[in-house]
């Protein structure tokens, strides 16, 4: 639902400064196939994507498909991702999720929401992210920075990811939603960070309801 406080004309608004600060963004993670994004997703969990993209420029030299993966010995494949954190739940799931789509997805990564989530490993934001950057699906992936930046704006006054996925989906036209995933991403890491955010700077402060409450 649209929080009461944005029009229709504010949230085309915020659309337009988006794009012309950030126009089109192309997808944070490396990967070259809906394999390789997967395990990109997977590493990326509670690590930096540009740690992922280090670790994966080697990796995917190897590993190109499911069955690559899927017969590597575990501490192996442990040593080879465990500069990213969490490598042991990390290469264990990925080993798994590898397994299983040799064996019932014919060595292919499905195009189905409830296919995805049922992977080790591969949670609603995940799935998400591989439909919407790899099939060109209309989705709304959200992470720690999209719920955030979307609350304190004032987009949505949601306190969970999947409750903020439902009300951004809501407001925002289904074929904005991967670029304002990747906008606000980006205006967490860039802006609106977690600690001290630049609000000063800020191109949206003008209708930022965080910075009018400080500001009042
Ligand atoms: S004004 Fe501050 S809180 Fe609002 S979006 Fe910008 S950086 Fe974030």
């Amino acid at each position: 639902m649209l929080n009461a406080m944005f029009t229709k004309k504010d949230i085309g608004g915020i659309v337009k400064l988006f794009e012309k600060n950030y126009g089109e963004l192309k997808p944070f993670l490396n990967f070259n196939n809906a394999f390789q994004l997967l395990i990109a997703v997977v590493l990326s969990a509670q690590c930096t994507d540009k740690r992922v993209n280090i670790i994966t420029a080697d990796l995917f030299k190897r590993y190109i498909k499911p069955s690559d993966l899927a017969k590597k010995d575990l501490k192996d494949f442990e040593e080879e991702i465990k500069t990213c954190g969490m490598y042991h739940n990390k290469a264990k799931n990925l080993i798994e999720a590898s397994k299983i789509l040799t064996e019932n997805f014919d060595n292919e990564v499905p195009k189905d929401f409830d296919s995805l989530v049922s992977l080790p490993g591969v949670g609603r934001k995940s799935a998400n992210v591989i439909l919407g950057t790899y099939f060109n699906e209309e989705r709304f992936p959200v992470d720690t920075h999209v719920l955030r930046v979307a609350n304190r704006i004032g987009l949505v006054n949601r306190k969970t990811p999947e409750k903020t996925e439902d009300d951004l989906t809501a407001i925002i036209p289904p074929n904005l939603w991967m670029k304002m995933h990747r906008w606000l991403i980006y205006h967490g890491r860039t802006y609106c960070t977690a600690k001290n955010p630049k609000c000063a700077d800020c191109f949206l402060k003008g209708y930022c309801l965080y910075y009018k409450s400080k500001n009042l």
